[in-house]
């Protein structure tokens, strides 16, 4: 049995890949989605999808797609990883994916049950429910650390959310755009920006950003739904709040549609705590709101669930590795893309 970075994490049992998360071919015999922020357009016909409801109808909505899926199988169990809407967290028995008979590759001893994160926060925020590590009994550990370094510690969610507050509100008259993942951030803006303003300003939305809401809306029946109305253009603003997607920070239409409207522009991700992530968007304010765990969220996630063994990936992860061996005595290593020797468990 074997865990390895290649095109998505791949659970191995003597060479074959029975339990694949995050690919973008779907070869495992059972492929876990965590969210749909990658395009998992599947270029093989999977067997088995595992994901929530919502992300199997987020990802269509963006990729125009549809697949199969199913919400749970035997030996995975999602559960919610706070981080966008949909996205989970999966657990993998490995004798109940494997069997432990019949040469399956499963040894005696090691890790039987692993929790695979994908991208996780552990706050409670907006209309999200954090993922909670107390609540997963795991024995190894596949987690993001994309933060995995001290300096990216971020205020309490609610001082946060009032510092953003205090900014529109004290920009009151004139147009301010907001810029994050058209998936998730750009959500989260329009509704922070609701609730800071009363509703009593109008909120404009990309077509991109427009189609997301309505697929967030449409697969959660209404429950959850985004004030943000797609504008017919960016001409003769005035108190108007725009919410953009990041990779358009920098886009000449919107640097020019800034000037001449006279607006401000703000930068929202964990970055934030990098003066250079504001040079780079040429933001007049970053705001350090995120869908990740910090690095001291991402220690309490280890802690709290407190695994045999902990594999790193994305971001800091051979720093965080290092940081949970020295400091707390866990078997802890991170998961190089394509490396071809990894630890076995045998
Ligand atoms: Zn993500």
């Amino acid at each position: 049995m074997t865990v390895r970075h290649r095109d998505g994490i791949h659970f191995e049992f003597q060479g074959e890949s029975r339990v694949v998360a995050d690919a973008r071919s779907a070869v495992g015999a059972v492929n876990v989605v965590s969210h749909a922020h990658a395009d998992h357009t599947f270029r093989t016909t999977p067997e088995t999808v595992v994901c929530s409801a919502e992300t199997a109808a987020i990802a269509e909505a963006r990729t125009g797609t549809a697949f199969e899926f199913v919400e749970r199988t035997p030996g995975i169990e999602l559960v919610p990883a706070g981080h966008v809407v949909g996205s989970r967290a999966a657990i993998v028995d490995l004798e109940a994916v494997g069997g432990t008979d019949g040469g399956d590759g499963i040894p005696a001893e090691g890790p039987r049950r692993f929790c695979y994160t994908g991208d996780f926060s552990i706050r409670d925020r907006c209309y999200l429910e954090g993922f909670d590590p107390h609540a997963v009994a795991a024995d190894a550990l596949v987690m993001e650390t994309t933060y995995g370094l001290p300096k990216y510690r971020f205020s309490p969610q609610e001082e946060l959310e009032a510092a953003i507050a205090d900014w529109l509100r004290d920009n009151d008259e004139r147009p301010l755009f907001l810029f994050g993942y058209s998936l998730g951030r750009a959500q989260k803006l329009q509704w922070l920006a609701r609730d800071a303003t009363d509703g009593g300003r109008e909120i404009l939305v990309s077509d991109s950003i427009h189609d997301v809401n309505r697929a967030i809306e449409r697969a959660t029946d209404g429950s959850i739904s985004f004030s943000g109305q797609p504008y017919e253009s960016l001409r003769g603003l005035g108190d108007e709040l725009v919410v953009l997607p990041s990779n358009q920070a920098r886009a000449d239409w919107v640097e020019t549609a800034v000037d001449r409207e006279d607006g401000l522009k703000a930068g929202f991700s964990g970055w934030a705590v990098d003066d250079s992530f504001r040079y780079r968007g040429n933001y007049d304010v970053a705001f350090p709101l995120t869908d990740h765990c910090d690095f001291d969220e991402l220690v309490e996630t280890v802690r709290a669930i407190d695994p045999e063994v902990v594999y790193t990936q994305h971001g800091f992860d051979e720093a965080f590795a290092d940081h949970l061996a020295t400091e707390y005595g866990y078997r802890a290593r991170p998961l190089k893309r394509d490396q071809t020797t990894l630890e076995e468990f045998c």
